[in-house]
């Protein structure tokens, strides 16, 4: 087998709650994970493609649909998109696994990114030889299990460290077909809108917004407000007085 020339992403199963459920629906998350590593991926110019399975009714006809989506080439490494259950609902930290056939070490780097990134537990990289989408494709081929849509500690971690994730797989999966992701974590989808602090509806000075919250120059909200300001270079300490 020749190197891959692409990632071709899919999430797993055929729509919003035909995966499992739990404190998340497993597909919800799965989706908004491979989309977003697609995106970072095709925005650093890594080739990839991305496909949701929206036709199937049953899981036979999504494994089945899966393998004739995937099997139409054979120039891809193919990466699928799961969460993961366990028999009741815990606060506990359970975490994330990635399962392949014939494809171990770049499925441990894939989930020691994930924990690496986020701090979920490390389950490791697992064969497996009865799961379709691994074993009956011609491409190589890794399933993602992000973390147990049952865990709390787990929703929590995925929720938190989201962006660092996907952009520590992004990372791995493209040093793996032969490029590199530039970009840093926090860098990505975070413009900066300008923005306005207003004192009493009169006076007013600018501000910016970036990732949620408002930025202003403390000097600037001191005049504002009328206060006196001392800043000491050393200790980076900003003192205000009335
Ligand atoms: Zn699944």
């Amino acid at each position: 087998m020749t190197k891959p020339q692409e990632i071709e992403f899919h999430v797993g199963h055929y729509g919003d709650r035909t995966g499992a459920r739990g404190i998340i629906d497993e597909v919800q998350y799965a989706r908004k994970f491979i989309k977003r590593i697609y995106d970072i991926c095709v925005s650093n110019c890594v080739p990839a493609t991305y496909y949701e399975d929206k036709i199937s009714k049953n899981q036979t006809q999504n494994i089945n649909n899966l393998i004739a989506h995937h099997n139409q080439d054979r120039n891809g490494f193919i990466v699928s998109g799961h969460l993961n259950a366990s028999g009741s609902v815990t606060d506990q930290g359970i975490g994330a696994e990635v399962l392949y056939y014939d494809q171990v070490t770049v499925a441990q780097k894939v989930v020691d990114a994930i924990c690496n990134a986020s701090g979920m537990k490390n389950r490791g990289a697992k064969k497996r030889t009865d799961l379709g989408v691994l074993v009956k494709t011609y491409e190589p081929a890794i399933l993602i299990e992000f973390g147990f849509v049952t865990s709390k500690k787990d929703v929590e971690l995925m929720d938190q460290h989201f962006e660092a994730i996907c952009q520590a797989i992004a990372k791995v999966l493209a040093a793996h077909i032969g490029y590199t992701i530039k970009m840093e974590v926090g860098n990505v989808d975070k413009p900066i809108v300008e923005a306005k602090v207003m004192l009493n509806d009169a006076k007013s000075i600018p501000a910016i917004i970036q990732d949620g919250r408002t930025y202003v120059q403390v000097r600037e909200l001191a005049d504002l407000l009328n206060l006196k300001l001392i800043y000491n270079n050393e200790s980076k300490i900003t003192k205000l007085y009335q």
